[in-house]
Parts: structure tokens; sequence; C-alpha cells
């Protein structure tokens, strides 16, 4: 039976004010938002910031999508256990009370300034208490194996990401001048090396080709003359007059008209054009549209296995899903991730591995059996 709680109306004492407003899979690590509380409550905030981390419950008012469900997969992700509603944090419950403990970085008055709040903007606070370590948290608990998984791949994932970007810097992709261009070095780049595609593209702006409309007036038989350094020509001149064509025809090739469309929406679309598949589609969500989708390649896979961190389910969508879970979603975050991994693949982590001088190596499981 549930219980009514006569008379215990809450009221909320703040809100949190963050870039977070809406995400699939919200990642609070490193994300820095204010707690700011009701200005008639500031006097209580006294003595916390003596405080290293505080806890804060809150209430999650954005509706989930689903109703309420006795039995969930955590995060929503098949290839987790299905469990029981209270097993997990799934916001789909009777009172959607959140709780997080986090860093608090700062306070200004009535402003707390924390680090790794996983609430959106706009959330309403209902509480916040000191973080005591003598009394919140256990030593020895004890957690299903998803949670140490996740909690691990996260953690790894971070890792690579942080050894990649200290060993090579920023990467600067896509290298193209505006998302027409890159559209059409997506489609040439498969199955070719981008110097390559570079001849074919430079073969096309000499010819001022490189525009929708001048790619479906030109005869096939030209256009695959022009981009024959990159390979696969007949192949690749007939994607590239069908992706102009489509471009006419859905947008009016108004690409910033098209960009609009949400990311699911759009993939849909990009997945119907002739020669477009979906690691295509995703590079050209990314890098074109600016969407937060990671692209999965052969080189991204073959990293991802050789350092363990291999999803349990096989196929594009499993990998996809491995980074687009454990990672913020942030677009600058994906393409850089995914030009590192490019690098990596071509210099180190080849068919026949470079081990001795990848900067992965101390956390490669791959690393003792490999050559180099
Ligand atoms: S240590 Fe070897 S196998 Fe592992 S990521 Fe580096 S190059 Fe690849």
């Amino acid at each position: 039976m549930v219980t009514e709680l006569a008379g215990a109306a809450l009221k909320a004492i703040g809100v949190v004010r963050s870039r977070l407003k809406r995400l699939a899979q919200p990642d609070p690590s490193g994300a820095v938002s204010e707690v700011v509380v009701d200005q008639s409550l500031a006097e209580a905030l006294d003595g916390l910031d003596d405080f290293s981390h505080i806890i804060v419950l809150y209430w999650m008012h954005q509706p989930a999508p689903g109703g309420l469900s006795l039995k969930v997969h955590p995060r929503g992700r098949r290839e987790y256990p299905l469990v029981g509603l209270f097993a997990t944090r799934s916001p789909r419950r009777p009172n959607p009370v959140g709780i997080t403990a986090v860093r608090l970085l700062e306070r200004r008055k009535n402003v707390l300034v924390v680090e790794g709040l996983d609430a959106f903007d706009g959330t309403p606070v209902l509480d916040i208490k000191p973080y005591v370590p003598q009394g919140d948290s256990v030593t020895d608990a004890r957690v299903p194996p998803w949670i140490s998984e996740s909690y691990q791949v996260n953690r790894k994932l971070k890792d690579i990401y942080r050894r990649l970007i200290d060993c090579y810097g920023p990467q600067h992709w896509w290298p193209a001048d505006g998302p027409f261009e890159m559209m059409v070095g997506a489609i040439l780049t498969q199955s070719a090396a981008w110097r390559n595609v570079e001849k074919a593209i430079a073969n096309l702006k000499a010819g001022r080709l490189l525009s929708p409309e001048a790619l479906r007036r030109l005869p096939l038989p030209e256009l695959a003359g022009l981009i024959r350094p990159c390979g696969y020509y007949n192949a690749k001149a007939l994607k590239l007059n069908s992706l102009a064509r489509w471009l006419g025809e859905a947008c009016g090739d108004d690409l910033d008209r098209l960009f609009a469309v949400d990311a699911a929406a759009l993939r849909q679309k990009l997945l119907s054009v002739h020669g477009v598949g979906e690691e295509t589609a995703d590079s050209i969500l990314l890098y074109a549209a600016e969407k937060p989708v990671f692209v999965i390649d052969a080189y991204t896979r073959r990293i991802i296995d050789r350092l363990g961190v291999t999803p349990r389910a096989k196929g594009y969508a499993a990998y996809q899903s491995l980074f687009m879970y454990n990672l913020p979603t942030d677009s600058a975050l994906f393409k850089e991730y995914h030009a590192l991994l490019v690098r990596l693949a071509k210099e180190v982590c080849r068919r026949r591995p470079l081990c001795h001088s990848c900067c992965l190596s101390s956390i490669c499981p791959s690393h003792s059996g490999c050559q180099g």
C-alpha cells in the first residue's frame, strides 16, 4: 500500500544552473554548475564551504521518456540485466528525487559552484547536506557486476582520451572548407587514404565544381575522372551525384536548414541516400552538422578490442553506444576523440602494432603479446 504523506508538501530551496540542458545520458564528471539557493536561505549555507564535497538532493523535473516501470534495464541499456527499479538510479520512479555527491568549488553568498552535478539546468533543488566521509562512505560496499563494469569502462575511455590528447594534442579535424566539402570528403574517404581524397577535392575545386548544383550537372564519367585519385571512382561518382540530388530535394541545397533537424531524424535521412552508410552518415552528422554522435570505424574497433573494452554485443551500434553512454554528450569531444583514435591507428596501433612507442601501452592488455 502506498502511504499518502499528508501535509508533506515539498518546497524547492533553490535551482540548478547548468549548461546541461537535455542529455540522453548525462555524464556529471567534470561538469561545473551552480546551485542557486533562495536568497532568504543564504545564511543557512554558512560553514558549508569548509567541506570539500556536499550532497545535493533535487527533483528530476524533466519527464523521463516512458512511464513508471517496476523493472528496468539500467541506463536503458539492454545489455544490462533487467532489475527492479529501486536497484537503479532510473529517473522513472514514483518520486523522481535525485541525489548526487559533488565537489564544492566555491560559495558566493547564495550560490554554490559545484563540480559533478548530473542535474539539468532549471532542476529544483530540495536539500543540501555536507558530505562526511566518516559516515557517508562505506569501504566494503558490494555492487552488482554491471555497475563495476560500467564504471570501469567509463574511467578507461576517459583515461584513453587523456593519454591520447596529451601525446598528440588537438588534431583540428575535419580538414575542409565548409560543411559541403566535409560531406563530399566523407564519401570520398571511403576505403581511401586522405592524401588521395585531397587530390580529388583539389580537382573539383580547380574546376569550380564543389557545390551540389555543379555535381548534379556534371556528367558521371567526367566526375569519375576528376575523383580518380581516391579509387572506386565510378562508384563514388554515382554516390556524390546521389548526395547532390538528394540535397536539392531535401533542403534546396540549404545546409543550415538541413542541419536544423535533430540528429536521429537527420541520420535516418542520410542513411537513405545511396552510398551513405553508418560511418559516413555519422561523420557528416558530427563534423558537418556538429551533432554529438560518435563515429565508429575499423580503426576504433581495432583499438578498443585491443584495449579490452569491447562491448558485449558486436556491431556498429554497440561500439557507438560504448562511447556515447560513457562520455559527456559533447560534439567537440567526440570529434577530437575520433581524430585521435585514427591518428593512433595509423601511426602506432597498426595491423602489426608498434606497442613500444604507444602512449597507451601501460593500460593495454594486448601490449605484451604484440609485436614491435
Ligand atoms: S599497446 Fe599496442 S595494441 Fe595496445 S593500443 Fe598501443 S599499439 Fe595498440
